[in-house]
């Protein structure tokens, strides 16, 4: 299960145990269940991640059609996924003070 941690006391947010979600502008929100804060994704983070996720599905349907040969398609699939694992991991979340 995907753990994400609250920019504002810390808290390990369980994505099952949040104490609220919703969307703003598309932007997926995070409410905090120990200090009520809400949060989202850094941007910046959000478009490499989404790239490394694009990566991930190029490589894929490289690999499945073997093109460039059987090594090629795999490689960029995992070299995707570890951007946008690295990613959602590294950067912090960002709290969300436009209400
Ligand atoms: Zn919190």
């Amino acid at each position: 299960m995907k753990m994400l941690q609250c920019p504002a006391c810390g808290h390990k947010v369980n994505l099952k145990q949040a104490g609220a979600t919703k969307k703003v502008n598309g932007i997926f929100m995070l409410q905090c269940a120990n200090c009520q804060q809400w949060s989202h994704e850094n941007r910046n983070a959000a478009v490499v991640k989404n790239l490394g996720l694009m990566l991930m599905i190029t490589g894929s349907v490289m690999g499945y059609f073997q093109l460039g040969g059987i090594i090629t398609g795999p490689l960029i699939a995992l070299i995707g996924s570890l951007i946008a694992v690295a990613t959602l991991f590294a950067v912090p979340r960002v709290v969300y003070t436009g209400i």
